[in-house]
């Protein structure tokens, strides 16, 4: 399997899995990609419905990762995807599934049901490709006698799914920026209270715009970047995008029969890393109708599959809401899409991202391109503060089921999308724990514990205050790499 840049670049290079695994952007600033789509046949189809989530990761992988030895990625997706690692089911039942499907009920014709990937060890589906992540990367440093040092910065989910997959890794230290004092208890609490040697939790004094300057500042001087091994863990990363085709997979066989029959997932999104996924399930010949991309107030992907019109935001026009994870200005991994779109022109991709830079977007509704974003399946609608809440509230009622806010996105923007005799199944991204806030608004309850996080917050906490100052960051990592 050859990799190649979204932007052209290099295309007479060879790039591996192993190649790409570690890094980020290709080199011309493009997003990598599989040089063509495996496609996956009916006979492996058929095969592929009664594996464990193990070992349908491993057939997956196995068609995007030819460089890894067969038995040494099987071990590491066995590894990976355990009941223990996924322990923090609703229903014992569910333990040994991985990603259980729960049925809400029928409406307009057709069955919706949720498919709860947020049983990890960081209850949100960053779990689902992170884990797998931090074994490959323990693997694939081992392998090369080498280390690394993650530089990153969170809000809440990705930094605390990165420490998580990560600690007490060989080879990989953690070195995670967060707004001092500007995360809600429980997150703080899950990243804070790790104690493992090699996660450094570092509270800036200042907020999350302050901590992603410092990461930025701090990547591009590249001296220091290399003499202290910095690499990222971001959405881009090719692992993470491909790990998360496995439950697209998953979810079909658990809503179907037989494989003659088509479902249409709902995704709740902010860079566009979870639906890229569903998309490349869906270019190997997985039945998928269609996929319905659900946003939040921060509306840039509605307003692109509604009217071909990408216009990246300001930071006046990046609302901070009630469900975080999908306050974006700019979805990251889009690129990744358009690129298929525009029939894998790499001169075109180039030219419409540096439109994005020069201009704030780029506009293809006169084009015959956006006239194809229906070829590829996708749908949209968009939902907010109130959808939330009277949804939470519904789903509760009428299904007597919890939903986290970012699900509740979702769940609100699918029931604008059901077709009669198409199952829609509506990927659950967090447990409602985490945004508790919004759950006693909706219900008047405190939102449901899972027994491992009770008592999370009185926990002894490991953590180093600093100033938002790109200098006095560099120092602490150097004294410790
Ligand atoms: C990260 C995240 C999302 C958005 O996923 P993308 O891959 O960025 O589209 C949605 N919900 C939750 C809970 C998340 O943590």
């Amino acid at each position: 399997m050859n990799y190649i840049s979204t932007r052209g670049a290099g295309s007479n290079e060879r790039h591996t899995f192993f190649d790409i695994l570690l890094g980020g952007l290709a080199k011309d600033g493009g997003l990598y990609l599989p040089a063509d789509y495996p496609r996956v046949s009916a006979d492996e189809l058929a095969r592929w419905r009664t594996l464990s989530y193990a070992d349908l990761a491993f057939e997956v992988l196995s068609k995007f990762s030819d460089d890894i030895p067969a038995e040494d990625l099987r071990s590491l997706t066995r590894k990976t995807y355990t009941a223990q690692v996924y322990s923090n089911v609703r229903h014992e039942e569910s333990a040994v599934q991985i990603t259980p499907l729960k049925t809400l009920g029928e409406e307009n014709g057709t069955t919706i049901s949720l498919l709860e990937l947020s049983n990890g060890p960081t209850l949100a589906f960053k779990d689902m490709a992170m884990q797998l992540l931090g074994n490959l990367f323990e693997y694939a440093l081992a392998k090369h006698g080498e280390t690394l040092n993650i530089l990153g910065a969170t809000s809440g989910d990705t930094g605390s799914a990165a420490e998580y997959a990560m600690r007490g890794k060989a080879g990989v230290r953690v070195f995670m920026l967060s707004p001092h004092k500007k995360m809600s208890a429980f997150q703080t609490a899950q990243m804070f209270s790790l104690q493992d040697p090699n996660i450094f939790n570092l509270a800036v004094e200042g907020n999350f715009d302050n901590c992603q300057d410092i990461v930025k500042a701090v990547s591009n001087d590249h001296a220091f970047k290399a003499a202290h091994k910095i690499g990222t863990v971001n959405s881009i990363n090719w692992a993470r995008v491909v790990a998360q085709v496995v439950y697209y997979f998953k979810g079909y066989f658990a809503a179907t029969q037989s494989n003659d029959e088509r479902v249409s997932f709902t995704v709740p999104s902010g860079n566009f890393g979870n639906v890229c996924a569903g998309h490349i399930a869906r270019m190997m010949g997985l039945p998928i109708d269609q996929l319905v991309v659900a946003t939040n107030e921060n509306d840039v992907l509605d307003e692109f599959f509604k009217t071909g019109v990408y216009r990246v935001r300001g930071a006046a026009e990046t609302y901070h809401t009630t469900s975080p994870s999908m306050d974006i200005s700019k979805a990251s991994n889009f690129e990744r899409f358009v690129y298929d779109l525009l029939g894998r022109d790499p001169a075109r991709v180039l030219q419409l991202f540096r439109d994005v830079e020069e201009k704030g977007g780029f506009d293809l509704a006169a084009s015959g391109d956006y006239a194809r974003v229906k070829e590829f399946g996708f749908v949209s609608g968009k939902s907010d503060h109130d959808d939330r809440v009277n949804t939470i509230r519904d789903v509760f009622e009428r299904y007597h089921t919890m939903i986290d806010t970012h699900t509740a996105d979702g769940v609100k923007v699918a029931r604008e999308n059901l077709k009669p005799g198409v199952p829609m199944i509506v990927l659950e991204t967090a447990q409602p724990i985490k945004f508790g806030e919004t759950i006693r608004e909706a219900l008047h309850r405190e939102p449901e514990r899972p027994a491992a996080f009770v008592g999370l917050e009185k926990l002894p906490q490991r953590f180093d205050v600093v100033p938002a100052d790109t200098a006095v960051v560099k120092a602490f990592i150097a004294e410790r790499t």
